[in-house]
Formats: structure tokens, sequence, C-alpha cells
């Protein structure tokens, strides 16, 4: 085994749960509380860091169980081997027998990187390509009642926040959907607002709330997978009879599904997420999307400042991110961290980050 400093000598695996003030609501069902998985990975020289899975069952079928029993059995995969292998490492994690595990993978990347990246005293944003230290993310409201949707607009304009993500397709329909979509506007009438259907809307269902909207007059910026993920055909008539742009999110996990959304014309845009698959599978599809001439967003979980800080890393150090959705802190009611990145209404900073991504555990 090897000796030197960046060697792996221990691999920690914690369950990380922290309640919210709210339930996050999306069309596929509702989180109560962030059921998430810590990993910390230690270096020979001392150095640690830090990695979070946060596993979504509504949005992926992933579990907090499956998550941190596969975590919890990579130590032997993973102690003993250099920080610097830490993409192979990952790509070997994923080779595990049963379901997929996006969360998983990236929360044992996560940690690794940051412990590379705070051995080399390098910031994360900069390791992945250091075009910048800002994103502006938006802030989301979760599925409800229009009076809630009402008051969730009032405060994000309140935040000093911009941009508005509305989740809908949910249960109560279209109707219920364009009451909350009219308080929205009401409440804040100048919102950019990205309508998130989480794949739970029907083709006719679309038709209706597009027709619904243009009635209203109100034009989204964006609207984010409301059709089932493999509904490529409908996705493309839905961007072409709206005349809006459409964001593929639960239809693109990997590199072969950037493909499949690019010779369907499914999409203008890609939502990546580092908990779909982990961290070297999120820059093979940035990737791809940019060389197909897709726009990029990137997206999360119900994740704490530990995972959203990562992903503010990687969109703002590779740059070219069209829209950010890093907005789950706000909806926590602790912070079991210290560090990561600033906010000031919107606008999120990774400037103060000296190593790594920066967050740690919190006194
Ligand atoms: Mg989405």
């Amino acid at each position: 085994m090897s000796s030197a400093p960046s060697t792996i000598k221990g691999i920690n695996v914690t369950r990380l749960d922290i309640p919210l003030h709210v339930p996050f609501g999306i069309a596929g069902g509702v989180q109560a509380a962030a059921n998430n998985v810590l990993v910390t990975v230690m270096l020979a020289d001392g150095t640690r860091g830090l990695g979070e899975a946060a596993p979504l069952p509504a949005y992926n079928g992933e579990t907090q169980q499956q998550a941190f029993d596969l975590l919890l059995a990579a130590n032997d995969r993973v102690v003993g081997r250099d920080i610097r292998a830490w993409r192979e490492i990952g790509t070997d994690f994923a080779m595990h027998p049963g379901p997929t595990c996006g969360s998983a993978r990236c929360a044992l990347e996560t940690a690794l990187l940051d412990a590379m990246c705070r051995h080399d005293r390098v910031p994360m944003w900069k390791f992945f390509g250091g075009a910048g230290t800002g994103l502006e993310t938006d802030m989301t409201i979760t599925t409800g009642t229009a009076g809630e949707a009402r008051a969730g607009a009032a405060e994000i304009r309140q935040r000093g926040i911009r941009v508005i993500k509305v989740k809908i397709g949910g249960a109560e329909g279209i109707a219920a959907d364009m009451a909350r979509l009219r308080a929205i506007r009401e409440a804040a009438p100048d919102a950019p607002l990205i309508l998130d259907g989480n794949a739970g809307l029907t083709r006719d269902g679309a038709t209706e709330l597009v027709t619904a909207l243009k009635a209203a007059g109100i034009a989204p910026a964006l609207l984010e997978q409301w059709l089932p993920k493999d509904d490529l055909a409908g996705m493309s008539a839905l961007a072409r009879e709206s005349g809006w742009a459409v964001a593929a999110d639960e239809s693109v996990r990997t590199v072969e599904d950037v493909a499949r959304i690019a010779d369907a014309g499914a999409a203008q845009i890609v939502n990546i997420k580092l908990m779909k698959a982990g961290i070297g599978a999120a820059l093979d599809v940035a990737q791809a999307a940019r060389a197909r001439g897709l726009e990029l967003m990137i997206g999360g979980n119900v994740e704490s400042i530990l995972g959203l800080t990562t992903s503010a890393c990687f969109a703002a150090g590779l740059g070219g991110f069209r829209y950010a959705d890093l907005d789950t802190q706000w909806f926590m009611a602790a912070n079991p961290f210290a560090g990561g990145f600033s906010a000031r209404g919107g606008m999120l900073s990774l400037a103060a980050i000296t190593a790594g991504h920066g967050v740690d555990l919190g006194a």
C-alpha cells in the first residue's frame, strides 16, 4: 500500500438528516426532510474531504438507505488508493451490482475531489476550469395552494431573488396550477418563470396549460420537463407549438441521453445535476450538450450547502450555464455546516473559497 501524503487512509459514512421549514413538493411526491448521507474521506497527511448524497425518492427512486449501504461497502475499493485517481475510483464505484445510485457516486466523488483540492490548496471552482466565481440562482415555489404560491412569490421578491421556479403538474390538475401561476404573477409581475413539471404532465395537459398561459398573458422563460422522460416527440412538439424554450431534466442522465435529445430536437436546455450520476458523468454530459449546441442549467435535489456549493463550483468553474437552481439550503431548518458559497439575493459567490468546496462541519 502506498504511503504518499495523497493516499486515502479512510472513509467515513453517516446519515445526514436535516429538517425542512416546509415540505418540498414536486409532481412525484413530497419530501418532508432531507434524508441525505455524508461521506468523509481522510488522506495520509490528515487532509479531509466532505461529500453529500441527496437521494430524492420522488425524483428517481433512490433512497438514503441504498446510498448509505453502497457507500459503506465501498471502503475496500477506496482505501489505499491515491486521491489523484478520483475519477477512476468513481467509475469503479458505479460498477456495483443492483440499481444505480447516482447520489452515492456524487457523494464519493465530491469527498475525493474536495480532499484532492484541499491537498493542493486549490478552490474547487478553479479545478473545474476557473471560468468564474458567480452564479445567479432561482428560488422554487413547490407544489401547494394558490395562497401558498402567492406568499412564496412575495417572500422570494423580498429576498431580492429575481428568477422564480414553480413546481407544476401535481395531482390537483391544470386549473389549480393556473390559479397558482396567476397568484405568482400578481405578487412578482416581472420575475422570469421556470415551470418544472417533473415529468408529471400528459401531452393533453401540456397543451391545455400552454393555451391557458397564453390566454392569461403569462410567458414563461422555460418549460422544464413537463412530459414523461421518454416522450421526446412530445417535448419537441411542445417547444414548437408553444414557442417557448424547453429544458430536459429527467430525460438526461448520460451522454447517450444528450444525443437522443439533440437528435429529436426535444429540448434547448439540459438540466445537469451532480446527483444524477456523479461528477465525472456530469462533466461528460456538459461537454456533450455543448457540443450539440444545447444550453446548460445546473440543478440539484434537496441538498444542503455542501452539495449545492459543489454544484456551484462545477457550473461557475466550467462556465456557460444559462440557469442555476441551487436554492434548497433556504428550505432547511438547520445548517450543520460552515462555509460554502455566500448569497446576496439570488447572486451566489464562490470568491471567498480558498480550497476545495470550502464547506466544513459547523461549530
Ligand atoms: Mg427539474
